[in-house]
């Protein structure tokens, strides 16, 4: 194989990219969120999500494989088996909370969505915030400084999917409540947030974001359509060259961020081997390595799964009143 052809199979490494070509993926993401709701049993997947038996056996193999989740008997000595998430796939919880929040605010087809979060450790109705764990500031893009860390090169392309994001379809069929709405159209593909990323890095025009990511040309200007349509970016003349248009963030994409940033943090800790991170972030407020932390914005703690209920929309559920 000539080198040309040896570069084109290769994409710049990055945590997120790793993270998601394992989660970057609807059903995938499906079924993890509504992991974190409880959901063990194959046939609560299947009937819940509404997903075939094949693609589900598919995805969840591949979740066992990936590390995220552990086939076990259901019960002690019993031939039937259930799914639990391991360490490295409860770990992806502070990524599902940051997507709940971004659909949120943004999202207009969230019917099947919980509506409210119920942190029962302090009792608050409460919306989960991203801070610095340094300087417990909330985390805000414009205030993350990036280097190249030790990880920093090129990964190998990950194999094509029989899945064409075309199929994606936010809620279809979907009768379980799940944490994640309409934001699964842009993170159930795995080049759409590596895109988005690019953009947080300081990316704004096409050969820009093509050079930090090296995906294809075709599929970069697929996303970058997806992404404007979805109003995560707008389209603005050049600041140097004004006859060239670039994109910028608008702020429901510069929301994303805390969504871009659990996600980087999970394939660092999990997925960069000893080489280590592709990327160092280091927040300017406080001058610390970024370590994102995601919190009840009531109380402060970090939000566990054991401590957090979500409820249905229009429920009119709220904690009982202190006496
Ligand atoms: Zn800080
Ligand atoms: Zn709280």
């Amino acid at each position: 194989m000539s080198v040309a052809a040896q570069r084109r199979r290769t994409i710049r490494a990055s945590s997120v990219a790793r993270a998601l070509a394992i989660i970057g993926d609807r059903w995938s993401l499906l079924i993890l969120a509504t992991a974190f709701q409880g959901v063990r049993r194959f046939d609560d997947w299947r009937r819940g999500l509404g997903v075939s038996t094949n693609v589900l056996s598919e995805r969840l193999g591949r979740l066992v494989r990936s590390g995220c989740l552990a086939r076990v008997p259901a019960h002690a000595g019993q031939r039937r088996q259930e799914y639990r998430l391991t360490p490295m796939g409860a770990a992806i919880y502070p990524t599902a909370l940051m997507i709940w929040r971004f659909d949120r605010h943004w999202s207009r087809q969230r019917r099947l969505q919980p509506g409210a979060l119920l942190h029962t450790r302090c009792g608050a109705l409460a919306m989960p915030t991203l801070i610095c764990a340094a300087c417990r500031r909330p985390v805000d893009a414009r205030e993350v400084r990036y280097e190249a860390g030790p990880g920093a090169g090129l990964d190998r392309m990950p194999p094509p999917r029989a899945q064409r994001r075309s199929t994606v379809r936010p809620d279809a069929g979907t009768a379980l409540a799940t944490l994640v709405g309409e934001l699964v159209t842009i993170l159930g593909d795995r080049w759409t947030p590596q895109v988005l990323a690019a953009f947080f890095v300081g990316a704004h025009r096409y050969e820009e974001i093509r050079r930090e990511t090296r995906i294809a040309t075709n599929l970069l200007a697929d996303r970058l359509r997806l992404l404007t349509e979805h109003g995560l970016l707008e389209q603005r003349p050049g600041r140097e060259l004004p006859h060239r248009h670039e994109y910028a963030l608008t702020p429901k994409g510069m929301d994303a961020y805390p969504v871009i940033l659990t996600l980087l943090k999970w394939g660092d800790r999990w997925l960069a081997g000893r080489a280590g991170p592709p990327l160092l972030l280091q927040h300017q407020p406080c001058g610390k390595a970024l370590d994102p932390l995601v919190v009840c914005d009531c109380c402060g703690a970090e939000l566990d799964p054991h401590e957090v209920t979500f409820r249905r929309p229009r429920s009119r559920l709220r904690p009982a009143p202190s006496p």
